[in-house]
């Protein structure tokens, strides 16, 4: 039996086939680009590959989507509960000087 390689465009370094393929089958589990196994150049420009790459990019894109959208809405709540705080020390502050 013989061993076929594949060579990554990106990077030229030179892998073994299966070793390739259980390497970007692990890299499903992670929210990441694909790298090469030896030396993490990220896998963008290797034809062989290009379906699962595109794949993994428009995941990392909606990912990113939700994550900003996530961050948006904690600043929009964040700035609303400092409006609060300043509102009910105001409030307080006042008190204070009421009872005083
Ligand atoms: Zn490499």
């Amino acid at each position: 039996m013989y061993r076929r390689y594949v060579l990554l465009g990106d990077c030229g370094c030179v892998i073994e086939s299966h070793a390739m393929e259980d390497h970007l089958n692990r890299s499903e589990r992670h929210i990441a680009m694909y790298t090469c196994p030896k030396c993490g150049t990220i896998i963008v420009n290797t034809v062989r590959y290009i379906n699962r790459i595109k794949i993994k990019y428009k995941e990392i894109v909606e990912v990113n989507k939700r994550v900003h959208s996530l961050d948006s809405k904690l600043i929009h709540m964040r700035v609303e509960v400092q409006k609060k705080l300043q509102v009910f020390c105001k409030y307080k502050d006042e008190s204070k000087l009421f009872f005083v």
